[in-house]
């Protein structure tokens, strides 16, 4: 399983602490969450493009908490920044996010773990979400699209560090990890997008 994550917060009452910090306005917690400015290393090559998959659905709501009542998963924030390749950040830019829940199914009904938002004034972005199940075929990841302001779309996945089933999965790319850091209260998967702009 994601041994990276920290275990302590889902049982017992950290779950409370867990809550109260994801119900932080969207603000506050990229405040929390992010650095004020970006760190600027290896960002020269813009983020790969990956499949959309089979499972796309237009139109999301626009939402940060992707979280429902009594949903099963492990809770974990998605942040970053999304940059261009001279590590300027893109404010405005359209974030889309699905994916799979707990038990590797993804809702092609509705919009359970679906949501877009746009990134801040900094460039940042936070998604408050579960951690994906696995389905067969495929090692666990998300599904994004990034688009800055009248630019064309970035479609592509994020996967997570130590995931056993990465090295089967023809489609995982280490350049797509998430960088999750040990040492932070809420559960936190980093990842700066870096769009070609030209
Ligand atoms: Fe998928």
């Amino acid at each position: 399983m994601h041994h990276s994550f920290s275990r302590r917060g889902l049982l017992g009452v950290g779950a409370v602490g867990i809550v109260t910090g994801l119900a932080l306005r969207q603000s506050q917690a990229q405040q929390s969450l992010l650095p004020t400015t970006p760190q600027c290393t290896d960002n020269d090559e813009p983020t790969p493009r990956q499949t959309e998959g089979p499972f796309f659905t237009p139109s999301s709501p626009e939402r940060t908490n992707l979280i429902e009542e009594g949903m099963p998963g492990e809770r974990v924030a998605l942040a970053g920044y999304v940059l261009d390749r001279r590590c300027r950040p893109v404010a405005g830019a359209l974030l889309d996010l699905w994916h799979c829940d707990a038990a590797g199914v993804y809702d092609n009904d509705g919009y359970r773990l679906r949501g877009h938002q746009f990134s801040d004034a900094q460039g940042r972005f936070v998604f408050e979400t579960i951690v994906p199940g696995k389905y067969p075929g495929r090692t666990r990841h998300y599904h994004v699209k990034v688009q800055a302001p009248g630019r064309s779309i970035l479609t592509t996945q994020l996967y997570f560090p130590g995931e056993p089933g990465n090295d089967s999965d023809g489609i995982f790319d280490p350049a797509l990890l998430l960088d999750i850091p040990l040492d932070r209260g809420p559960n936190l998967g980093r990842y700066d997008f870096v769009l070609d702009l030209g």
